[in-house]
């Protein structure tokens, strides 16, 4: 897609720190480090977010997630866990819109990262939590 600059970065039109390829999905170094080695996963087929993914395509780049983490974990053995994040649409921080997965390494509870859930268990009733998943479960298809 035109003036995306993802799909600049698998044109080779403009520079990567690339870590993997193959005919699916392309893997190159997230060009602010969280933490060493941080790493996103995109599909060479430009899509925006999650929402446009078709189940073939996501099934194909998905897979291949096991095998960057495992390089990453081999690369930086001192490495205790990884974060694999998505983001989808503005208000949940996606800033480039051809979808991304990030793998971040973590090497320590101080690193800049953080995600807060909070406890909210109870927050809905049993009645409440009952629609909640009959709202969604009329959508899958
Ligand atoms: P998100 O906020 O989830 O959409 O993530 C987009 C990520 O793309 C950010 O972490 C940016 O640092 C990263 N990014 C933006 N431009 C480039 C680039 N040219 N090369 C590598 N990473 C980039
Ligand atoms: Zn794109």
């Amino acid at each position: 897609m035109e003036n995306c600059i993802f799909c600049k970065i698998i044109n080779q039109e403009i520079p990567s720190y690339r870590v993997y390829e193959d005919e699916k999905v392309y893997a190159f170094l997230d060009i602010s480090q969280v933490t060493k080695g941080h790493t996103l996963v995109v599909p060479k087929e430009h899509v925006a977010d999650i929402f446009e993914y078709e189940e073939d395509l996501a099934a194909k780049v998905f897979a291949r997630i096991p095998k960057i983490a495992k390089a990453i974990e081999k690369a930086f053995p001192e490495m205790e866990g990884l974060n694999i994040m998505n983001n989808n649409k503005e208000l949940a921080y996606q800033s480039v819109f051809h979808s991304h997965i990030h793998l971040i390494p973590r090497y320590s509870k101080k690193d800049d990262f953080s995600i807060h859930f909070g406890d909210h268990t109870g927050k809905y009733s049993t009645e409440e939590m009952t629609a909640i998943a009959n709202a969604i479960k009329e959508q899958v298809k």
